[in-house]
């Protein structure tokens, strides 16, 4: 399928690193280097604690701010969770759900996505929904089925008409962090499967919906990478942190 007609997306996950002095050094340094690039998205997700700081910092630029979770209820007796409406206070853009450390080791269940996909979309966010499989579920040849589980659950309650405002990012589990990459052959079917997917629900959402691939995107490979028919993106860990690989991974989105 092609992806003329989306607009890739570089998405640069910091997990539980960078305190709020570290982030403005960084986006100090990034925002020079996306000067030229004007056909590529670009975002940041930052903690809870740097979103205002990132926010403040990026406005007016190509940069939106993500956070790394929400809950999906507006208020209510859940210590140490943030809601939807307090992230739309302080103008965050979008949010990531459902990433495999979240689900790994800390209990999110694909019930829980089914309420906070829709629940973000109806604050204006834009969601990352991230999915894969782990390194036995591909080794027993159960990648597609824990995909189709994991789509057709998390995005259940998504009416078909939003459904493309959802980004999807295939990270396979076994490739985070690890220094493991894909190979384009294995993250382009993962892609093309996860969209083939959406179109099951509408055709329409899956021409439109942004597919990224993650897991272990480096400044040199991330051109094979998002050069594939089906990847219009991609989700960065590690090497978000730098401005410089992270800048060189947008600008090989843009080639
Ligand atoms: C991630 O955390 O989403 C990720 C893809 O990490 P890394 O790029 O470090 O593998």
């Amino acid at each position: 399928m092609s992806s003329s007609t989306r607009t890739p997306l570089i998405a640069g996950n910091w997990k539980m690193h960078k305190t709020i002095a570290d982030a403005e050094a960084f986006i100090g340094a990034l925002l020079p280097r996306l000067s030229s690039v004007e056909t590529v998205d670009v975002g940041i997700c930052p903690s809870y604690l740097a979103l205002q700081a990132m926010v403040d910092s990026t406005r007016g630029s190509r940069v939106r701010v993500y956070a790394q979770n929400m809950h999906y209820a507006d208020e209510g007796a859940f210590t140490g969770e943030v809601s939807a409406q307090m992230l739309s206070e302080i103008e965050v853009g979008g949010v990531v759900l459902g990433h495999s450390e979240r689900r790994q080791l800390f209990g999110e269940t694909d019930k829980a996505l089914a309420l906070k996909v829709p629940k973000a979309l109806a604050a204006g966010f834009e969601p990352i929904l991230c999915v894969g499989e782990t390194e036995e579920e591909r080794e027993r040849g159960d990648t597609e089925r824990k995909l189709r589980h994991q789509i057709q659950e998390d995005l259940a309650k998504v009416p078909e008409e939003r459904l493309a405002e959802v980004v999807i990012a295939y990270e396979p589990i076994w490739a985070i962090g690890t220094g493991l990459t894909a190979s384009p052959e294995q993250a382009q079917e993962a892609c093309a499967f996860v969209r083939a997917l959406v179109g099951q629900r509408s055709q329409d959402a899956a021409e439109r919906v942004r597919v990224l691939y993650g897991g272990s995107v480096k400044a040199d490979n991330a051109a094979e990478l998002l050069a594939l028919p089906d990847v219009d993106g991609a989700l960065v860990g590690g090497a978000s942190l730098e401005a410089e690989p992270f800048a060189a991974i947008v600008a090989a989105a843009g080639a």
